[in-house]
């Protein structure tokens, strides 16, 4: 593949993620950083507060499948064993009491319900809409499968490592939860970490996954003072983990190729008081991207990548 890293030598356990981000990055033939002129769900706007601009969950409608209907469910890709099977040892395990919430991004029922989801709640720093479909590849793999999917993956690994798993939604409601609201679930379980799992809806030829991590953001309800550290190691964490299990780069359209990127205008993270981060785990309008995205072998190791991401983070 492309970006296939494989050959790497593995980090150190210690080694900032940052740097082995730094090196996939090396491997890009082309840096040039590429406007986006299709908001996927990070909406690339890069650092800082950008009111009014796309919500975490955003994207173009177009991006929708024709009819606005959800494509079927999963992929077209045979489907390994999904993260339904319980742990084989529940409360045991190096990752024993701690806590992770999983945020699916957007929900398969939010195709049917655009009065809902368009509706503002407030973020903090302003107010946008509750949720949004979220986007799909060229052929109707749709994003809300696809986040399920990889956070079914990531539940199993994270659960077998002694973690408790809650989910903010499972595709078990019509639609939703808003962004607030998943902010809330994260911050009432008391989540020693919560990953939001997305995929990005950019132009093509814009590939590789990205981080999203808290700004400083101290406005209204809104006050990342206490996570904006501690979820910047995380995404660091993450990226270096995600590098080396998909051999994928760093995007190549966000973020100086490091695979991070830090924003202040996502009210998923502004109003969350635990740490938090969002993985663009790759970009579903571009060809490449969308095969990966759409090989269940892929989401495995993405979910492999997210789950050690994490749990180096927390155990430090
Ligand atoms: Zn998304």
């Amino acid at each position: 593949m492309p970006y296939d890293l494989s050959q790497q030598p593995s980090p150190r356990p210690r080694l900032l993620a940052s740097r082995a981000v730094a090196r996939g990055g090396a491997a890009l033939t082309v840096a040039v950083l590429t406007a986006v002129t299709l908001a996927g769900c990070g909406g690339s706007s890069g650092s800082g507060a950008a009111p009014g601009g796309p919500e975490e969950t955003g994207t173009a409608p177009s991006a929708a499948p024709s009819g606005a209907a959800p494509a079927p469910r999963g992929s077209d890709t045979p489907e390994t064993p999904s993260g339904d099977a319980k742990p084989a040892t529940p409360g045991r395990g190096p990752l024993a009491g701690r806590v992770v919430v999983i945020d699916p991004g957007h929900n398969p029922g939010n195709f049917r319900h655009a009065r809902e989801i368009n509706r503002h709640v407030d973020i903090g720093t302003n107010s946008k809409e509750c949720d949004t479909t979220g986007t799909a590849t060229n052929d109707g793999y749709t994003e809300a499968a696809f986040t399920l999917d990889v956070s079914h993956r990531l539940r199993t690994l994270l659960e077998k490592q002694g973690a408790t798993v809650r989910f903010t939604q499972d595709g078990d409601r019509p639609y939703g939860p808003c962004v607030d609201e998943r902010a809330r679930i994260g911050n009432a379980a008391g989540a020693d970490a919560v990953v939001s799992i997305h995929a990005d809806g950019s132009g093509s030829g814009n590939r590789g996954f990205h981080v999203i991590h808290p700004a400083l953001v101290k406005r209204g309800a809104a006050d990342t003072t206490e996570i904006v550290g501690p979820s910047r190691e995380l995404a660091e964490r993450i990226a270096g983990k995600f590098v080396q299990a998909t051999g994928s780069a760093p995007a190549n359209y966000i973020g100086g190729a490091t695979g991070l990127d830090e924003r202040g205008d996502l009210g998923g993270l502004n109003l969350s008081t635990v740490p938090k981060v969002f993985v663009e785990c790759g970009n579903m309008r571009d060809a490449k991207d969308a095969a990966l995205l759409r090989s269940s072998q892929w989401r495995q190791k993405a979910a492999q990548g997210i789950a050690e991401g994490i749990t180096t983070y927390l155990l430090g």
